[in-house]
């Protein structure tokens, strides 16, 4: 069933005892907000991930940023699929531009991840969105329709309706330059449409497809207002406690 999600990415920030301290006070502040209308997710670096997830409820969802395109073996340095779930994560962020841009990660590395993701019942966040340049030469639907029918399309549908998808234009990841909500939900549209005609409707209707790129308390309600702006993947205003709560509360 298509959700509503609030999920923070805390990329490479925080040590090991700010990120403890970060996750509790979501955690509690998520405990005594009234009427949360969203599950709320929070993606932490990998060293951080058991510790995290010794001090949450089950209410607030954890995650990783990444995971590695094996299963195991002799990838000094990478962390897998099963590593993550053996922590007590459910979620993982899936092609992230920051790993597409300085790691290299191809829509043929990406599919493999997925699957591993899949195989370890972690839900992956996978993320979709163009650079400025395609946004101004106007091949920005193209550009994510690829991105989703090269790394996603060969999953079948059961599988597909396990992802939620984030579309995240890089132009407005960390830049403080949002989308417009139009903008955004002229994007998420297009992209129901385009699981639609693989998948058919009722899995299309039933994604969660996330909006992320500058998106803080000011300017998640209208954001999350458009119809197939099911939620938000935030970057920078997640590593406040207070302000990645004005963003769940925005629903
Ligand atoms: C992100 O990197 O996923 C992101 C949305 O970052 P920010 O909110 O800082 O733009």
């Amino acid at each position: 069933m298509r959700k509503n999600i609030v999920a923070g990415n805390w990329k490479m920030n925080t040590t090991l005892a700010e990120g403890v301290g970060l996750a509790k006070d979501v955690n509690e502040a998520l405990k005594n907000a009234a009427d949360v209308k969203c599950d709320v997710v929070i993606c932490v670096p990998f060293t951080h991930l058991a510790s995290v997830a010794a001090v949450i409820d089950e209410k607030l969802g954890l995650g990783a940023e990444n995971c590695a395109d094996h299963v195991k073996g002799a990838y000094t340095g990478e962390v897998s699929a099963p590593m993550v779930a053996s922590t007590g994560a459910k979620y993982v962020i899936l092609g992230h531009s920051e790993r597409r841009q300085y790691y290299g990660e191809t829509s043929e590395i990406l599919k493999e991840k997925v699957n591993l993701a899949l195989a370890e019942n972690l839900t992956p966040i996978f993320c979709i969105g163009e650079v400025l340049e395609e946004r101004e030469n106007g091949s920005f639907l193209d550009v994510v329709t690829k991105q989703i029918q090269e790394a996603l399309f060969d999953l079948s549908a059961e599988d597909f309706g396990k992802l939620i998808l984030a579309y995240e234009p890089v132009w407005a990841i960390g830049t403080g330059k949002t989308a417009t909500a139009e903008q955004a939900q002229e994007m998420h549209a297009h992209i129901r449409g385009v699981i639609a005609e693989k998948y058919g409707k009722e899995v299309a209707d039933n994604c969660s497809i996330l909006y992320g790129g500058s998106c803080k308390p000011s300017n998640a309600k209208e954001l999350f207002a458009k119809a197939d702006v099911d939620g938000g993947l935030i970057g920078g205003a997640a590593l406040d406690a207070a302000s990645f709560m004005g963003i769940v509360t925005a629903f």
